[in-house]
């Protein structure tokens, strides 16, 4: 079964490939030839991870995904959350935007926090959409160097380390988008499930 991951991510798309296993093909823009970058300018999560699918399904009338991913602080009312990426300014710095998470958050003791991935789907012109969350909370000073993004000022709920203190391996046990890919992984199993069994009847 082919479908189409709307990303120019290649790391991400390995990952996904992963996630999914054999009985998918997954294909890229990369592999689609699309090199542009779709605009991910909603206010929320969802909106942006399903104009994304809307986008290419339009395009190539294909079945297709797409992903979002935010850091929400509860302090600072759910900040950066869509922004997240650009927070500090359109070249996505990670540097300077975990600078900007600190500075904003201070010396609060509300640290509270979660990563959230949003997964839109359009699977035969259906769309369905799966979410991902990892709760936590965010450190005064880095640890770590693994990672990327916001992983080394953040300490997942039951851990004592960052992300970016924990192999690729670790993290992908409980990372939000681990989470939200095994929801679509077995959303999709169970299509290819009932095809199969179409196929024998
Ligand atoms: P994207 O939607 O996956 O491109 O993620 C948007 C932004 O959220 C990234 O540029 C990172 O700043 C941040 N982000 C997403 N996932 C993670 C993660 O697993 N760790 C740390 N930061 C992340």
């Amino acid at each position: 079964m082919e479908i189409i991951f709307a990303t120019n991510n290649e790391n991400k798309t390995r990952e996904i490939r992963n996630i999914l296993g054999s009985s998918f093909r997954l294909l890229s823009l990369n592999d689609l030839n699309i090199g542009e970058e779709i605009p991910e300018d909603g206010s929320t999560l969802e909106s942006n991870a399903l104009h994304k699918a809307r986008y290419i399904f339009k395009k190539f009338n294909r079945s297709v995904f797409a992903d979002d991913t935010g850091l929400e602080i509860d302090i600072l009312n759910g900040l950066p959350g869509v922004k997240s990426a650009r927070f500090a300014g359109e070249n996505k710095n990670s540097d300077a935007n975990i600078d900007k998470v600190l500075l904003l958050m201070g010396k609060s003791e509300n640290r509270n926090a979660r990563f959230r991935t949003v997964i839109a789907l359009i699977f035969e012109g259906r769309e369905s959409v799966f979410e991902g969350v990892v709760e936590g909370r965010i450190i005064n000073e880095r640890r770590g160097s693994d990672g990327f993004g916001y992983d080394p000022v953040f300490i997942p709920d039951g851990e004592s380390r960052t992300f970016a203190e924990m192999t690729l391996e670790e993290k992908n046990r409980i990372s939000h988008r681990a989470r939200a890919f095994e929801k679509l992984r077995s959303f999709l199993d169970n299509i290819n499930r009932t095809a199969c069994m179409e196929n024998v009847i």
